[in-house]
């Protein structure tokens, strides 16, 4: 008998937030499962605290422990025509993660083990799954579970057509007060000196009437440096004026933006889940709602002894969409800050919402299909079409 049913390898948004629907899972189950929720120690390769923002109807899961939440966004084109809207049905929201860890914690009963070890890898059996793992103090340890779910950052299976990063870097910043109004968020910003190939753009986050998280984004092939960062983020504050701002903390990160491939299968008991699962959505790099809805299947799949494969959380025509998007970015075929700025100006924003989640229907999207580029588009589809075909006849080897 292996020592636990699942273990969840990594407590990042994925681990948590498949660790916090254990709980609700065994609470509907007669025999509860057992599991292990296993993170490293603290050190200097630990993820950075950071914010999670994610649209949703009111009434979610995180509702009580969000930091901020806007019921209507702008966005401003790179001309400074300032588009705001209601984003009915949804709100945008804000969590940090240091608030989900502490609650997913504090919730977990005592069926989920929290060890602190570095995980080195998992191997297959046939009845069971070994994770092998370091502690603290450098001692080797194995762990065995029907079930594996590991969240480390991984490879794609596959290298895909466009490999884009979404890269920023963060203030939060706090003003004099009455500096912000809270209720006016600017999703994104498109003024900002656009590079040749991919997009810039700023946004501002209030959180109160005198702190906000400002941001500085790109989608391209390269991170900028930290002093880079730090650059476009004074301009950026210079332009909406913010010049005397007073810098409280930061985040940067990167995050992949591509058509590679990340299977969340990996083996007959080891899974993949998060941005390692292609929970990320390549077109936005919007990670948290495809992990809530991954971590969600998995759920029902153990409530019910079903064998817990994480579904990848994008319809397949939405990924297509997507890798037609990014080439047309990548290529230069399609100027990005025009794109998106005609994306949100020419449709509702809570239907490019919706959409950008995963959630539209086709007529909807061949409407807003229509307010693109079309050439460029169709031009990127048709190689894209080609592309698919020629590779799906091609046998190892050839
Ligand atoms: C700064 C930043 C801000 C972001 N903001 C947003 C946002 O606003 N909205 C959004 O939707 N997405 C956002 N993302 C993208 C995405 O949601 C996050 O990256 C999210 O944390 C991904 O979840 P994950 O569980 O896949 O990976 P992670 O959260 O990175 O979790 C992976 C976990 O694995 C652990 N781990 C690593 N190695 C080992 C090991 N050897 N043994 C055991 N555990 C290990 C790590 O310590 C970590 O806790 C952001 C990303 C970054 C970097």
């Amino acid at each position: 008998m292996p020592e636990y049913d699942l273990v969840i390898v990594g407590g990042g948004a994925a681990g948590l937030s498949l660790a916090d629907r254990m709980v609700d899972v065994n609470a509907r189950r007669a025999r509860p499962l057992r599991g292990a929720l296993v993170e490293p120690p603290p050190g200097p390769t630990s993820p950075v605290p950071r914010t999670w923002c994610f649209w949703e109807a009111d009434g979610g899961r995180w509702d009580d422990l969000l930091t901020a939440r806007w019921d209507d966004l702008a966005v401003i084109g790179p001309e400074g025509t300032e588009y705001r809207s209601s984003a009915a049905p949804y709100v945008y929201k804000m969590l940090r993660s240091a608030d989900v860890d502490r609650r997913v914690r504090e919730r977990a009963d005592r069926h989920l083990d929290q060890l602190t070890l570095r995980v080195t890898s998992v191997v297959e059996e046939p009845e069971y799954a070994t994770v092998l793992a370091e502690t603290p103090a450098g001692r080797q340890v194995r762990h065995t579970a029907r079930w594996v779910f590991d969240s480390r950052p991984s490879a794609p299976t596959t290298a895909g057509r466009t490999r884009l990063l979404q890269h920023f870097r963060g203030w939060f910043v706090r003003a004099a007060a009455g500096s912000f109004a809270p209720d006016r968020a600017v999703l994104m910003d498109l003024r900002p000196p656009q590079p040749e190939h991919g997009v810039a753009f700023g946004y501002v986050l209030p959180l109160s009437d005198n702190e906000a998280l400002v941001e500085y984004t790109e989608f391209g092939r390269h991170a900028l440096t930290t002093p880079q960062y730090e650059r476009a983020l004074g301009d950026y504050c210079a332009m909406v004026d913010l010049g005397g701002v007073e810098v409280i903390a930061s985040e940067q990160g990167t995050i992949p933006m591509t058509d590679a491939h990340f299977p969340t299968r990996r083996g007959h008991r080891l899974f993949r889940v998060g941005t390692a699962g292609g929970a990320t959505r390549p077109s936005t790099g919007y990670t948290f709602s495809g992990v809530s809805r991954q971590t969600a299947a998995v759920a029902r799949a153990l409530e019910h002894d079903r064998v817990p494969v994480p579904p990848v959380p994008h319809r397949p025509r939405h990924l297509a969409m997507d890798a037609i998007m990014l080439a047309a970015l990548d290529l230069g075929r399609v100027r990005g800050a025009d794109f998106f700025a005609g994306l949100f100006s020419d449709n509702r924003l809570g239907d490019v919402l919706a959409f950008l989640d995963g959630q539209s229907r086709l007529p909807r999207e061949v409407a807003m299909g229509l307010s693109m580029p079309i050439a460029a588009m169709s031009r990127t589809a048709v190689e894209h079409a080609w592309r698919n075909l020629t590779t799906r006849h091609q046998r190892p080897g050839d």
